[in-house]
């Protein structure tokens, strides 16, 4: 687009991990860089004011959710999303796509748009690519995205090219819009997306149709959609190997260490994941050592810290026998606490790989890293996610 908004500072010269530096209208933003979700305008348990202090730069919040409740007449008369949830710092919107993908079968796909119904009152919409990026404008969103058809794992390839030629017409009609609105003084940056399922000549396709439209960043969509880890990683480094170098590329959706550790190493920038918060609500915590639930039995005498090599405020004040009582006795301040600690371990984590990145040695970062994580992450398994 002209606009030299992102920066490549370093690539690896190990691996194709890089770490660069993303321009934006409500700050600069260092990559690689994990975002956290705040879907209804909110990181859920935490304020803004602990974002900023853990040190994000940027996060993501969701189009559907918010034109539906509190809709954009509100956001709008309050001065956009920054004001209204007094975020000063950057905003990337989803653009619903995902969300209607996942409300079949309360929706319909024609090439104009979307329609569905809502899935707090059953009323009926419908989304266009034009209506999108209208919302998104009007959230004033630093990063918006174009909206898409997503497709699950085991869909046909019949299917998979019906929703990568909308997905690909939509990007044409998203731009159009996104340059009207940028020449009416709107500053955000719009991203497409590839789609094409688990194809790779669908991929490489819609990965050609992205580059040509010339976006100022390229997300890619369609993953971790209910494939294997072998097989997203897989299409996770065939597709990136298709992007155009010298733009921010995300992945969208990921979120536990050994996925977002693959992600850098394949070159992404960017990533997101309601992950370590959703998780974190049900007390189950990341460590250098693996996760673990903070409610098991043998924490209740335990008076170390979450993580003993986490630097995070948390970790310098309670114990873990105490965050047991907590959890146990349902109290709210449990789910604040360690949505602090797993936010500011995946930030610690991001911050430590770009220093490997910028000393060449991130393959042996991850390698070290994970050969802790995964270790502990067994002696804890069994135990799932609840
Ligand atoms: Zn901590």
């Amino acid at each position: 687009m002209g606009e030299n908004f992102f920066t490549i500072h370093h690539g690896d010269s190990s691996c194709n991990a890089r770490t660069g530096l993303i321009d934006l209208p409500h700050g600069k933003v260092s990559t690689p860089v994990f975002m956290p979700v705040g879907t209804n305008g909110t990181v859920k348990a935490i304020t803004g004011d602990d974002l900023r202090e853990i040190g994000f730069e940027i996060i993501l919040s969701n189009t559907y959710h918010l034109y539906l409740r509190p809709g954009t007449g509100v956001i709008g008369a309050a001065g956009g999303l920054h004001e209204f949830m007094a975020w000063d710092k950057n905003i990337l919107t989803d653009s619903g796509g995902f969300q209607v993908f996942s409300l079949a079968p309360f929706r319909k796909i024609t090439p104009e748009g979307a329609a569905f119904h809502s899935h707090i009152d059953g009323s009926s919409h419908f989304l266009s690519p034009e209506k999108v990026v209208e919302i998104q404008s009007i959230l004033n969103s630093d990063i918006q995205m174009q909206l898409d058809v997503c497709t699950g794992w085991g869909a046909s390839y019949q299917d998979a090219v019906q929703a990568l030629d909308i997905t690909d017409n939509w990007l044409l009609r998203a731009k159009k819009a996104w340059l009207e609105k940028r020449d009416a003084g709107y500053r955000g940056k719009l991203f497409g997306i590839v789609q094409g399922n688990f194809f790779k000549d669908l991929r490489e396709r819609s990965a050609v149709s992205a580059a040509a439209a010339d976006t100022p960043g390229i997300a890619i969509g369609g993953l971790s959609v209910g494939e294997s880890p072998e097989v997203y990683s897989e299409f996770l480094a065939y597709t990136a190997g298709l992007l155009p170098k010298e733009k921010p590329r995300y992945v969208m959706g990921i979120g536990t260490p050994e996925y977002i550790l693959d992600a850098i190493e394949q070159g992404i920038d960017m990533f997101d994941c309601v992950l370590p918060t959703r998780t974190g609500r049900t007390g189950r915590v990341f460590t250098h050592k693996g996760h673990y639930s903070l409610k098991k039995a043998e924490n209740s005498r335990d008076f170390l810290p979450i993580d003993e090599e986490c630097g995070c405020k948390v970790c310098r004040s309670y114990s873990r026998a105490y965050l047991r009582h907590l959890f146990k006795t349902r109290e709210i301040l449990v789910s604040m606490l360690a949505t602090y600690h797993n936010l500011y371990f995946l930030h610690d984590l991001v911050e430590q790989a770009r220093s490997a990145i910028e000393a060449d040695r991130f393959s042996s970062f991850k390698k070290q890293f994970l050969s802790r994580y995964s270790a502990g992450a067994m002696i804890d398994g069994g135990e799932g996610a609840s």
